[in-house]
């Protein structure tokens, strides 16, 4: 599936932090097909590296870089390469996220006989290092970033940035306690951000993709052994309206909208689901 439309991002920097992984890889790419000189930041080079060699070959400008969101030493360093290499970024892609089984209980509810089982991870059980890792991924993965990037943009035009939040932010999922607070206070901040940058012209929104099938959550939702749909990833489609999972490609045309400054050019502050209506169905 390709977007019907093309916005104008010649010349323009883009920052995309995750940028190896599967979502935003295709987002990448996106800005890159639009014009966008693309710097693709990830934990693994090597993953950044593979994202950008393939959009090189395909006559983009793009360049993959190391950099661990929760480093700001680390974030400077990819910060002044990108500065030297394509100029001053104009729009920040905070990708970089993801979940922990540390951060997870086994069942959906608990049950007083859960705790005579040892087998099972219940609420009493959690990990805080694994609550901390997600939260510090998700939320201060997402504000470092900022902080380091938005440097670039004061007193520039028509710089934006776009973080992913999830529809966990609405109303958590079970068993994740720990992603869906990350995530709320993705959101939350995305809405603080952009009151604070407002007069700085700075503009802050956020994806909240719904049910994607990928790396991050294949073992919850694919059978490894028989290779069918689990009991969670029918539950999840029993809940979507749409009736099936989202293909990564249906990010884009929100993605373009909020990165385009003629078409969103008075649109800060909100979190758009992406998610064949899973956030608007009780389930009744
Ligand atoms: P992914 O695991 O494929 O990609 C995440 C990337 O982030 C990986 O390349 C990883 O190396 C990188 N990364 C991890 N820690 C990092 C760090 N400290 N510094 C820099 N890079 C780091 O995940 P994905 O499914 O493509 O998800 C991308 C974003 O979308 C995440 O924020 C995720 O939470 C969010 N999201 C995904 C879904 C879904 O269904 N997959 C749904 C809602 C939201």
């Amino acid at each position: 599936m390709t977007v019907p439309f093309k916005i104008d991002l010649a010349g323009r920097v883009a920052v995309v932090t995750g940028g190896g992984g599967v979502l935003c890889s295709q987002m990448a790419r996106a800005l890159a097909e639009n014009g966008a000189k693309v710097a693709i930041l990830d934990i693994k080079l090597e993953a950044a590296e593979s994202v950008a060699t393939a959009l090189r070959a395909d006559g983009f400008v793009a360049k993959g870089f190391a950099a661990n969101v929760l480093e700001r030493e680390s974030l400077e360093t990819a910060a002044a390469a990108v500065l030297a290499q394509f100029g001053p970024c104009d729009l920040l892609l905070n990708g970089a996220g993801g979940n922990h089984p540390k951060g997870t209980t086994t069942r959906e509810w608990l049950e007083e006989s859960d705790l005579n089982d040892p087998s099972l991870v219940t609420f009493f059980d959690l990990d805080p290092k694994g609550i901390e890792f997600v939260f510090n991924l998700n939320f201060l993965g997402t504000l470092m970033p900022s902080q380091v990037f938005a440097r670039q943009m004061l007193g520039r035009k028509g710089c934006s940035i776009i973080n992913v939040s999830s529809m966990n932010a609405f109303r958590p999922l079970t068993k994740i306690p720990a992603y869906s607070g990350a995530k709320a206070a993705v959101s939350n901040f995305t809405q603080w951000l952009a009151v604070h940058f407002s007069k700085v012209g700075i503009r802050v929104n956020a994806l909240a993709p719904g049910f994607f099938l990928t790396n991050q959550n294949h073992q919850m939702l694919v059978d490894e052994a028989t290779g069918a749909f689990t009991e969670r990833a029918r539950k999840i489609i029993d809940h979507t309206p749409m009736g099936r999972f989202g293909e990564a490609e249906e990010l884009i045309g929100t993605l373009l909208w909020l990165a385009c400054e003629p078409a969103s050019s008075f649109v800060t502050g909100i979190v758009v689901p992406i998610d064949g209506g899973f956030s608007a169905y009780s389930g009744v």
